[in-house]
């Protein structure tokens, strides 16, 4: 297979995180090749500007891209680079993994497995129609969600489900209160479930959801609900499992799909070797999952895993004395 796929190497922990995920998929051999791209602040100090044509033009064309994290400058036109890329490309699904890991400071070090698909494209999270009354006493904000936004989300999770051999998709949604637009997500899941007979279908109220994946996590599979509930829901979920370090998440359109860490760029420990690669190595697995190479992402899975019982190498926010590229290599030699 040659498949290339844009890299972005990002700011702050950013590079040497990269570097380590590239070692480690290096190792795997897998005939990747990687097309280098700028965006954030690399992006502007070298070429000018945030988010170069270029850099557009390589995601367009290879479909897949594996980004770090980067900064978005204030008053340089967005607000999040990450946001515009989701914009520009419709990238409607947000997928985010949340799993146990053995040797982490987690509540729950077994046991828990869910991915969470949050709709990134509407609903009241995208900021619609935000007003404020002149004498600065009231506040509205329009909430739109649409059948079609509703179908494609739903598919996707029941999709996913199907391909990774889930069996329970939970709709998550606050219908009761919110009869308008919830109720049409609600609606919509209900039909697109009927053409996944052999996924169980599951219904869950916002609230009850939240107090369910705090006692019993290990009860969820697939979790799929609307924009905001799933911005929620999905660093509920992380915190379950260990926080930061260990989360990672995907971008997916029906062009484009962009997987990424979902921590920040860490300026506190950048350059010095402290970063813990796995939440942007976890994101590269989904990637293998995306173009069609399911053993190789369950292997680079295992991989972790095992470094992580053998507390080999790790970096120090897992308690370990190792370095970024330490805990990348006793992975690579896991492959
Ligand atoms: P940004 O402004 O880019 O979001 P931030 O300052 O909010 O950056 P985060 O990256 O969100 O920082 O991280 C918050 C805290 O978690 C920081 O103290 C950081 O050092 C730590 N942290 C984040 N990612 C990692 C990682 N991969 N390995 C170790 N520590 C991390
Ligand atoms: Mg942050």
């Amino acid at each position: 297979m040659t498949q290339t796929i844009t890299v972005i190497r990002g700011d702050g922990i950013g590079p040497e995180i990269m570097d380590a995920t590239l070692h480690v998929l290096d190792a795997m051999q897998l005939g990747l090749q990687y097309e280098e791209a700028d965006a954030g602040l690399a992006a502007l100090e070298k070429h000018g500007e945030l988010l170069p044509q270029a850099t557009m033009d390589s995601i367009r064309k290879n479909r897949v891209a594996l980004k770090s994290p980067l900064t978005t400058p204030v008053g340089e036109g967005f607000s999040s680079i990450n946001v515009e890329l989701r914009k520009r490309f419709d990238l409607y699904a947000n997928v985010r993994p949340a799993k146990s890991f053995p040797n982490t400071q987690s509540r729950f070090p077994s046991g828990v497995d869910l991915i969470t698909v949050r709709e990134n494209t509407e609903g009241a999270y995208i900021g619609e129609g935000q007003e404020l009354s002149a004498d600065g006493e009231t506040a509205v904000l329009t909430q739109k969600v649409t059948r079609r936004g509703s179908e494609r989300i739903v598919r996707y999770a029941f999709d996913l489900a199907r391909k990774t051999g889930r069996k329970k998709v939970t709709v998550v949604h606050k219908a009761n209160i919110l009869k308008s637009t919830s109720g049409l997500f609600l609606k919509t899941a209900r039909k697109v479930a009927e053409e996944y007979p052999e996924i169980e279908c599951d219904e869950m109220i916002v609230d009850a959801c939240c107090m369910k994946l705090v006692m019993q996590p290990e009860k969820f599979d697939v979790i799929v609900t609307t924009n905001l509930f799933g911005d929620i829901i999905s660093d509920l979920c992380a915190g379950l499992v260990g926080g930061l370090g260990l989360a990672p998440g995907a971008n997916i359109g029906s062009d484009a799909a962009i997987f990424e860490a979902v921590h920040g760029t860490a300026p506190d420990i950048a350059g010095q070797g402290k970063a813990n690669p796995c939440a942007l190595l976890l994101g590269a697995a989904q990637m293998l999952d995306h173009l069609g190479l399911p053993e190789k992402a369950a292997k680079l899975r295992e991989a972790i895993i095992a470094t992580l019982e053998a507390k080999d190498s790790l970096t120090p926010d897992l308690g370990g004395s190792g370095d970024t590229m330490s805990f990348a290599r006793a992975i690579a030699s896991r492959v």
